[in-house]
């Protein structure tokens, strides 16, 4: 199932929704939009499927998908839960919270979903378009960010189709995404310890209030396999914590950086964090060979938009 697939473009009313399902239950490769980033889905328990993933990607395969589900039972059905781990759903679920956890033996999805790992990354996702096609499809999603590996998430379906054109069945487009970074990853151990795999949207303060205990910063005996140091490359060398543009660079600004364009004039995180990809698809697209982008505050959402930022910079 690789090479070339001709790409339809499906607005996300009820006869594009209709339309994505049935290329979904047929085991096609579908971008939909999350309130993260698109996701590229395709059926979690159709080997052929995910494998297309892989391959429309160019992703390696010992990195593993989030499992996306329509709801709670859904999840209890692929993964061993306790009670912190329901605590967290119960709390952030529909949303941007990804949660690690034993894989069930019976789980009954394509081995290449896991990567071949004992654990399964487990989502509800709260967009409404991407609700109703799981609704619709009644199995689980395989669905990392749709576009090549390495290159810029994309937040619209434009920034999809500039990297996965003609390698994908369609692309469903609702405009741009309301949160703007891949979801916060968490894994639950066995031992009764938490740790955050991959910082995003929910802040650790927000996860450590419903668990009632502080993440093991090491990060305990789950990894994510999947966090390379390099990720996220816009094709043009990138510099941080930039107060000024020099001469070739497309400065990206936020609050009293104003730069070229401005993630935030206002300051305001969460406004930065929605608009950081399509920022970043604008520099690389601008005539300007490198990239700048004005400091942005560790703290708050600001600590995972600075993880991606530095991925981009590496
Ligand atoms: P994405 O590319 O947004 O789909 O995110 C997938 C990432 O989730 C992977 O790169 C891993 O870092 C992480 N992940 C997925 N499944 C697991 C798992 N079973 N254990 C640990 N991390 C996982
Ligand atoms: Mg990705």
């Amino acid at each position: 199932m690789t090479g070339k697939r001709a790409t339809e473009r499906l607005d996300a009313d009820d006869a594009g929704i209709a339309r994505a399902v049935e290329i979904l239950r047929r085991g096609g490769l579908a971008a939909i939009p999350t309130e993260t980033v698109y996701g590229l889905a395709a059926r979690a328990d159709d080997a052929d499927a995910v494998a297309a993933i892989y391959a429309a990607k160019g992703r390696p395969s010992f990195n593993p998908l989030i499992v996306h589900v329509p709801d709670m039972a859904a999840a209890e059905a692929l993964a061993e839960w306790d009670e912190r781990a329901r605590s967290l759903a119960a709390a952030f679920w529909p949303g941007p919270l990804t949660i690690v956890l034993p894989l069930c033996a019976d789980a009954g999805l394509a081995p290449a979903v896991t990567g071949g790992l004992d654990t399964i990354a487990l989502r509800c996702p709260a967009h409404p378009v991407m609700r109703d096609v799981l609704a619709g499809l009644g199995t689980p999603l395989a669905a990392p960010s749709a576009n090549r590996s390495e290159t810029v998430s994309p937040t619209q379906a434009g920034h999809v189709l500039a990297t996965l054109d003609g390698r994908i069945d369609a692309v469903l487009d609702a405009g741009p995404c309301e949160r703007g970074l891949e979801s916060t990853i968490v894994a639950v151990e066995r031992d009764g310890g938490w740790s955050v795999l991959r910082p995003g949207p929910i802040a650790v303060g927000q996860l450590a209030a419903v668990t009632g205990t502080a993440p093991e910063d090491a990060g305990g005996t789950i990894r994510a396999p999947g966090q390379l140091a390099r990720h996220y490359a816009p094709g043009k060398p990138v510099r941080l914590e930039a107060q000024t543009a020099r001469a070739d660079e497309f400065l990206i600004g936020f609050g009293e950086v104003l730069g070229d364009w401005s993630l935030s004039p206002g300051g305001d995180l969460a406004e930065a964090a929605a608009r950081l990809y399509a920022g970043l698809h604008r520099a690389a697209q601008s005539g300007q060979a490198r990239i700048a982008v004005a400091p942005i505050p560790h703290e708050g959402l600001g600590t995972a938009i600075n993880d991606r930022l530095k991925r981009a910079a590496a």
